[in-house]
């Protein structure tokens, strides 16, 4: 009988553990993909920290890009040796106010991939198949798999900072290389904030075109019209807010983030606003992609082994990467 292997989320605070099981067949409606690649996210580790809470135990990774190698029944969209991305919203309810609304990202019982249903750190998956995104079979799948989660939330941000000409990131990894390299072929102007000292992080954002890369302890050198957080560190919610000229936004993008401090109201006085993005949507997914192919968007991806899937979440724990990690069966 054929195999599979993955690692596996058994309790919060322990290490991802190897497992080999019978494969899977795909049940109605249902796809199975054969892993190529898949993206080490940051929600990955606030899942392992038990910061987020998933099902247990779980096999994580929600940034998969991988060829359909079984269809379920009843499943006529998609062939055999297809390529996919399965990204996190793996299934919603749709009958919530929130799916019937078009706002799909805040349903009330979300299944989302490498959380409440299998995902990708292992070499195969199963997938609703209404959610998973059809990929051109040209991409190269290292590069690619970010997209599905770093590059998705990303583009989510991009558009809730409106037409923000001076643009600001803070925590300069996975996502804001994604966002910055759109954010420049728009013409935007972009400053990165990294961990104070990180002159590795702050020249690989000048690489990338940012005008500005600097600690996220400094000022920037004009307000900003907007700033995107991806660091998940609550006190720089002022921090940007001060940065951001009457009526700018600061968006954060995480799942989680620590406790934010209290601030005077001077810095959300002048209608500036701090808001959220939560998820995505398939339009968001197949809109990102669209001009991500548009734009040759490709991570800076270093490759590791499934099987070095700890020390992988170890590296993003430790601020270690730059670019993002992913993944290879
Ligand atoms: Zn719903
Ligand atoms: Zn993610």
């Amino acid at each position: 009988m054929a195999r599979m292997r993955a690692m596996v989320l058994q309790a919060p605070g322990q290490p991802l553990v190897p497992v080999e099981r019978a494969l899977p067949d795909p049940g109605p409606g249902e796809v199975r993909v054969r892993v190529m690649a898949c993206g080490v996210c940051r929600t990955d580790l606030h899942l392992v920290d038990g910061e987020v809470e998933g099902r247990l135990p779980v096999v994580p990774g929600h940034e998969v890009v991988g060829r359909i190698d079984a269809l379920g029944p009843g499943v006529t969209d998609l062939a055999p040796g297809q390529r996919v991305g399965i990204p996190w919203l793996g299934g919603t309810c749709g009958t919530c106010r929130f799916c019937r609304d078009g706002a799909e990202n805040l349903c009330d019982a979300p299944a989302f991939t490498g959380c409440h249903r299998d995902g990708g750190y292992a070499t195969h998956a199963l997938a609703d198949a209404r959610f998973v995104l059809p990929l051109d079979d040209d991409l190269d799948d290292i590069g690619t798999a970010p997209l599905l989660c770093a590059g998705l939330i990303g583009w989510r941000a991009l558009k809730a900072a409106g037409d923000a000409r001076v643009l600001g990131l803070y925590g300069f990894g996975a996502a804001a290389h994604l966002v910055a390299q759109v954010a420049r072929a728009e013409g935007r102007t972009v400053l990165a904030f990294t961990r104070p000292g990180d002159v590795a992080a702050q020249r690989f954002a000048r690489q990338l075109g940012c005008a500005f890369a600097a600690g996220a302890d400094e000022a920037p050198p004009e307000p900003m019209d907007a700033a995107i957080l991806f660091a998940p560190a609550g006190e720089l919610v002022p921090t940007a807010l001060a940065h951001v000229r009457k009526g700018g936004r600061v968006v954060c993008g995480g799942i989680h983030m620590s406790d934010i401090p209290g601030f005077p109201y001077r810095l959300l006085w002048g209608e500036r606003r701090v808001e959220s993005v939560a998820n995505l949507t398939r339009a968001d997914g197949r809109e990102f992609l669209a001009v991500a192919a548009r734009l040759g968007l490709r991570a800076h991806a270093h490759a590791r082994p499934l099987a070095e899937a700890n020390e992988a979440l170890d590296d993003l724990r430790q601020g270690r990467v730059t670019g993002a990690l992913v993944l290879v069966p």
